[in-house]
């Protein structure tokens, strides 16, 4: 498993020092697996002022569709060939399609009655919950063999600079054919190391992991938990893996369990840096690929600059596909490692 990294260093004269010569270090990264770089740099403390919050989302549960109040009536139910009831539940989360589709089969799921949970109080149990009804709805639909009933993807985005345009916690559950552009590309560069190493790239990567001890946070049942070498992150991202699972439909339940209680670890640690935004993404095989290897990847969201709104991803990312990331992330493993 190769590390790749390009060290770099920018002179400048600094209007700070009498434009004195300075060096500014930064490093451009590559992806072990894609290839893709990663920059390393804009290093400033990894500290962020958290604004009020309860501020920020008063007066959003009277509009919210997923209150306890509106969520039966105002989202929208599964035609009768897919889902007889409409609707799926598991211990208050409700499951249904998202109004605004982007595939044949993308749903969403809430985690319970609560508007607005701080980061810091979403508990475990509630997160387990939540996949278990995004599960109990693939299965469904693998048993109905929908031929959609291929790639089984759940993402969270928490917060506003995640994307999301509600502040009441859900997931995005969607099953599809189509796997999107990251989870295509990692599916195709790792039946491509299969064929040349005869072994799974996730299970090396945890292997060489747990061997360099700088980017491993730590092991909770069959799921390992990486910093990942060559974020797409601005404050670097976290990979969980699932020993011998391939595809989500393939975990149980206390796998799922144990992906919420490692996610609990994440953002306990984040929020003391002030971070409350995070997309979280399942990436899964099918069943077939045994070059698969499940895994998440939990990747916190900043504003660059909050007192304007301007957010984490600029043309850099956007346009060129390239992240930046304000730490290195052995560093911000370090932070992280406290929690597990
Ligand atoms: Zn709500």
């Amino acid at each position: 498993m190769k590390f790749e990294a390009i060290p770099r260093e920018t002179v400048l004269l600094d209007p700070g020092n009498d434009m004195a010569p300075k060096n500014i270090p930064n490093e451009i990264r590559k992806d072990p697996l894609t290839g893709k770089t990663a920059r390393i740099c804009h290093f400033r403390e990894l500290k962020w002022k958290k604004p009020d919050l309860d501020k920020l989302v008063a007066g959003t549960e009277s509009w919210c569709p997923f209150c306890p109040d509106k969520v039966l009536k105002v989202t929208p139910c599964f035609p009768g060939d897919i889902l007889p009831e409409g609707r799926m539940t598991l211990a208050n989360k409700v499951l249904f399609p998202n109004i605004a589709p982007y595939d044949r089969l993308s749903a969403v799921a809430t985690l319970g009655n609560r508007h607005y949970i701080p980061l810091t109080d979403i508990e475990p149990r509630r997160i387990a919950d939540g996949f278990r009804l995004a599960l109990k709805y693939f299965r469904h639909l693998d048993e109905i063999k929908h031929p959609e009933s291929v790639y089984h993807l759940i993402s969270w985005n928490y917060m506003p600079a995640s994307g999301s345009s509600i502040i009441h916690p859900h997931l995005q559950v969607f099953a599809t054919s189509f796997a999107p552009n990251m989870l295509r590309e990692k599916l195709q560069a790792a039946k491509i190391y299969m064929a040349e190493n005869k072994t799974n790239y996730w299970d090396d990567l945890v292997t060489a992991e747990i061997k360099n001890r700088d980017r491993f946070l730590g092991k909770i049942g069959r799921t390992t938990w990486l910093s990942v070498f060559a974020p797409v992150g601005s404050v670097g991202d976290v990979i969980a893996t699932a020993d011998s699972v391939q595809s989500t439909l393939e975990l149980t339940d206390e796998d799922l369990f144990d992906l919420a209680t490692g996610m609990t670890k994440l953002m306990a640690a984040y929020d003391r840096m002030g971070i409350y935004n995070f997309n979280m993404s399942f990436f899964a095989g099918s069943q077939k690929d045994d070059h698969a290897r499940f895994h998440l990847i939990f990747s916190p969201r900043i504003y660059f600059n909050p007192s304007i709104g301007t957010p984490d991803v600029a043309s850099l990312g956007r346009l060129f596909g390239e992240s930046v990331c304000m730490g290195f992330p052995e560093e911000i493993n370090k932070v992280l490692k406290t929690e597990f």
